[in-house]
């Protein structure tokens, strides 16, 4: 379990430190499956929920590795996860930032059913670039499982967050902000790719803060209720205000 903490919001990642996948852009150890590196600890979804309520903490985010060696993806563990939290945080928002779980919508209802407020799945980038950032996953898969959260729980804020600076066109941001749209997401997250490890992709570009803007004018045009575009913004970043201001906004 690792923990991240601000302003009485915290984002916990879930289901060991390894991942199955080896997204070009994160630095997060790969593991393998076949040498039996990966683990589950059957006491984490508890002990998430003790330490949330011992911080005292007002939004939750749960995250996880991709546990594709799993049947379930880990969806069942995810979801006892919220609902420790919930149980033991009960006036917590919970924002769960879930894998794609190879686009099985079960695993996803599992873990939507357990309660969370907010539903966030990461597009992470456009298609074109996706065979060098995210090999594993597939753009219409992320697409579907973002849409099929919607449908299944209308009353959660949907939300997805993208790095620009990996070589992409405003044209194709644009055009991914678009099929988000259509998939009934809420709340966009734009933010600059920095390079974690020599190991990880290079930055192709620093993107402008007038970029950035012209990104947030175009999605709020388009219809989201809230975009959050700049060269620090992240996923979780600031995740309990964007939630409030999101909720507060009309469409
Ligand atoms: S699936 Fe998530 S944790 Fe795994 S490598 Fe990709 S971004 Fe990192």
């Amino acid at each position: 379990m690792h923990e991240c903490f601000s302003r009485g919001a915290a984002t916990f990642m879930i289901l060991g430190n390894l991942c199955t996948r080896g997204c070009g852009f994160c630095s997060v150890p790969k593991g393998s499956p076949r040498k039996k590196e990966f683990t589950l600890d059957p006491s984490e979804p508890e002990n998430v929920g003790r330490m949330a309520a011992q911080m005292k903490l007002r939004y939750v985010v749960i995250t996880a590795v991709n546990r594709d060696d799993l049947p379930d993806g880990g969806s069942t563990h995810f979801a006892e996860t919220v609902r420790q939290v919930s149980k033991a945080l009960p006036q917590a928002r919970i924002e769960v930032l879930t894998p794609d779980f190879c686009g099985d919508l079960d695993a996803v209802a599992r873990v939507l059913d357990a309660g969370p407020h907010v539903f966030n799945h990461n597009m992470e980038t456009i298609p074109r670039l996706y065979g060098r950032v995210r090999p594993q996953a597939n753009y219409r898969q992320s697409l579907d499982v973002l849409q099929f959260g919607k449908r299944h729980r209308p009353d959660l804020l949907t939300k997805s967050g993208l790095m620009v600076g990996l070589g992409e066109r405003p044209a194709e941001v644009e055009s991914l902000l678009r099929d988000l749209h259509e998939a009934d997401v809420d709340v966009a997250t734009i933010g600059q790719y920095l390079q974690p490890t020599r190991r990880n992709l290079p930055v192709s570009e620093y993107v402008t803060p007038a970029q950035f803007d012209a990104y947030r004018e175009y999605g709020l045009s388009i219809g989201f209720k809230m975009v959050f575009s700049g060269p620090l913004v992240r996923s979780s970043y600031m995740a309990d205000l964007v939630n409030e201001q999101a909720s507060q906004a009309t469409v």
